[in-house]
């Protein structure tokens, strides 16, 4: 197996490119991956500043590490959810990135700001773990963003990412989710601008850049993940693609380039009116956003997090 660049032993084949690299090239591959989808789907301007929301993982450190590589200005977030000793080793591993690359890092924990992790989050308001943390993530990634004054969210989500929850939208014709499944989901009232820049690597990719690169990252799974649904639509998916590689790329940016045009359109043409949170402010449909709702139910006598704290700023520089 040889580079396809420059002809010495490969340390990765990638099936669906019909190509092998150099650890060198490889790097480079990657990087160029990500320019391409930043410069396709217009994510981020070079001057603009980037929130780059970070799990410990390996997509969000590669994700914040190109972007640093790149020189855009990139701070990191890190969403403490309150899940034990998993909790308590992302975040190690985000802190530890940060401070070797001497960039800053947002801590915003959820237990000390909004009284809740969350397993009693999603206890109390019966809704399975992964579902809750997906919605207090949602909130407290916009609600930084807006507080520290940043133009852009970029988030981690790779193509294999991409394609499961694209699967599970069609599977059940969620078609708001499939209406808002962009690579750019622009600015709106009280929502910042949303950016998936690794959606043209797949998920070994990703792991590869990680261990060639020297960035260490939590390895281990959440321990709530259990049910995640989205984990059976990746297994599927991995059988399609060692039958057939190239399937999810197809998929996913099959329904980008071809079919989401048309889902715009009903959205569009539709969609409930955007108010303000009677409690907290965010933009939210109802008189109560979900997250508040939860809150108030997992937490009734804690602060109101982003009302009565500001984000906890790491002291890395
Ligand atoms: S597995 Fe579920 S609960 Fe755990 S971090 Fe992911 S979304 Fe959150
Ligand atoms: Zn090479
Ligand atoms: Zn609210």
């Amino acid at each position: 197996m040889k580079c396809r660049v420059c002809r010495e032993k490969a340390v990765i084949d990638i099936r669906r490119h019909n190509a092998a690299f150099c650890r060198e090239h490889f790097i480079h591959h990657c990087r160029q991956q990500v320019v391409r989808a930043m410069e396709k789907f217009d994510m981020i301007a070079r001057e603009e500043r980037v929130l780059v929301a970070v799990s410990g993982g390996k997509d969000s450190l590669m994700l914040w590490d190109v972007l640093l590589d790149l020189g855009y200005a990139a701070d990191g977030l890190y969403i403490g959810l309150g899940i034990g000793e998993y909790s308590d080793a992302s975040h190690e591993k985000a802190a530890e990135f940060a401070a070797r690359r001497e960039a800053h890092l947002v801590v915003v924990d959820l237990e000390t700001s909004y009284g809740f992790g969350i397993p009693g989050g999603a206890r109390s308001v019966r809704r399975a773990a992964c579902s809750a943390c997906g919605l207090s993530k949602r909130y407290v990634m916009n609600d930084a963003a807006i507080t520290g004054g940043y133009d852009v969210l970029a988030t981690g989500h790779n193509l294999d990412d991409e394609a499961a929850v694209l699967f599970g939208n069609v599977l059940h014709w969620n078609m708001d989710a499939l209406v808002r499944q962009r690579p750019v989901l622009p600015a709106s009232r009280g929502f910042v601008r949303k950016v998936k820049p690794l959606i043209r690597l797949g998920e070994r990719e990703t792991a590869a850049y990680s261990v060639l690169n020297g960035i260490d990252y939590i390895v281990e799974e959440c321990p709530m993940v259990e049910g995640n649904t989205g984990l059976r639509y990746k297994a599927a998916l991995n059988e399609l693609e060692t039958a057939a590689p190239g399937t999810k790329n197809q998929l996913y940016f099959g329904f980008v380039e071809r079919a989401l045009p048309h889902f715009e359109q009903l959205g569009a043409a539709g969609g409930a009116a955007v108010g303000e949170c009677g409690r907290c402010g965010a933009p939210t449909t109802g008189d109560v956003c979900a997250f508040c709702r939860m809150r108030e139910t997992a937490a009734p006598s804690a602060p109101r997090g982003a009302e009565g704290s500001e984000p906890e700023l790491d002291p890395t520089p």
